[in-house]
């Protein structure tokens, strides 16, 4: 199939893209990498009026060391902060590679995934985790979501459609702490089933924080935060961290589907979520 004919633009700037969106409003949709809009657009399950191609807005493929953290431009490619990552941000790394394959990451975006908010997708739950914030700019102004504030549902985000995420920012872990990110997929490059990523630190022998992010297991990514709560201050065993899977799991709300049932996913979630912090507090005592 081809897409229904659109009316395209190619902004040079911010304000022009910014500008066309005021004037389209939910007519017009951001083109970034294309690797979720163009297959929508070529089934006809998008049917915008107005692309708003943000492609050659220059200087914003940026990856830079800020707010203590990491700040991306809205044209920064997955395989490029892939390749940054590879140079000691292994939790970063290893999420990116779980998203589709190079192919796909060498032209979709880091803002695109965050703003198509598939809640499947790897780099919601990572933002999601880290306590991440996008930055949107429409032509009456700029403002700052965070993670928590900005998935909604089925990819659905708190983003107008007069707004445009500019840049993605990323804080780094806590001092200290230990990474995990796991999925269960049919096959490597799909969409997750299931999927967590956690983050431990740990003070004295115990839990000084814990954060987790569950993929796959709703309408949005999710934070575990009652059992992030129940994990503070206890020692990091097996036992401790079944209870508190288990306790975050039996809240989950799951799609079933052809792939896999409901009670499947809540039980993958589980599981993972056992390993994905009994590797971060593994990471947590000792170095990188
Ligand atoms: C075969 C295949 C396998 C894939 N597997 C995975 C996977 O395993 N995990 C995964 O997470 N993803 C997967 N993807 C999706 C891929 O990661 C996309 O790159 C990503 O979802 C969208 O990024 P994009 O830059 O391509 O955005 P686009 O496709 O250009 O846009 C996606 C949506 O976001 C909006 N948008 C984009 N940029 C902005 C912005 N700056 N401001 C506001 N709105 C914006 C668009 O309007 C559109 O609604 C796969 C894709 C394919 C084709």
């Amino acid at each position: 199939m081809k897409p229904a004919p659109f009316e395209y633009h190619d902004p040079r700037s911010i304000d022009e893209a910014v500008a066309l969106l005021a004037r389209h409003g939910a007519d017009a949709k951001v083109l970034a990498g294309g690797q979720s809009l163009i297959p929508l657009l070529a089934f006809r399950l998008a049917r915008p009026a107005v692309i708003v191609d943000i492609n050659r807005i220059p200087g914003l493929d940026y990856v830079r060391n800020e707010h203590e953290g990491l700040a991306i431009g809205a044209l920064a490619r997955q395989r490029q902060l892939e390749r940054w990552a590879l140079d000691g941000s292994p939790f970063l790394c290893t999420a990116l590679r779980h998203v589709g394959h190079a192919a796909i990451r060498t032209r979709g975006t880091i803002a695109g995934s965050i703003a198509h908010a598939d809640p499947a997708a790897e780099l919601p739950a990572l933002l999601l985790c880290l306590d991440g914030s996008v930055m949107a700019r429409s032509s009456s102004g700029q403002r700052e979501i965070p993670a928590r504030e900005l998935f909604v549902s089925h990819l659905t985000t708190a983003v107008r459609a007069d707004e445009l995420i500019t840049e993605v920012r990323l804080p780094g872990l806590p001092d200290g702490a230990g990474w995990g990110f796991l999925e269960v997929a049919r096959r490597h490059g799909d969409f997750a089933l299931v999927g967590v990523a956690a983050v431990v630190a740990l003070r004295n022998g115990r839990i000084a924080q814990a954060r987790v992010a569950l993929f796959g297991c709703g309408a949005a990514p999710v934070r575990a935060t009652p059992a992030e709560q129940a994990l503070a201050g206890q020692a990091p065993t097996r036992g401790t961290f079944a209870a508190a899977a288990r306790e975050a799991a039996g809240t989950l709300t799951p799609d079933a589907d052809l792939h896999a049932s409901a009670e499947y996913r809540r039980s993958v979630a589980h599981t993972l979520m056992v390993r994905a912090l009994a590797a971060a507090s593994e990471r947590a005592r000792g170095p990188g």
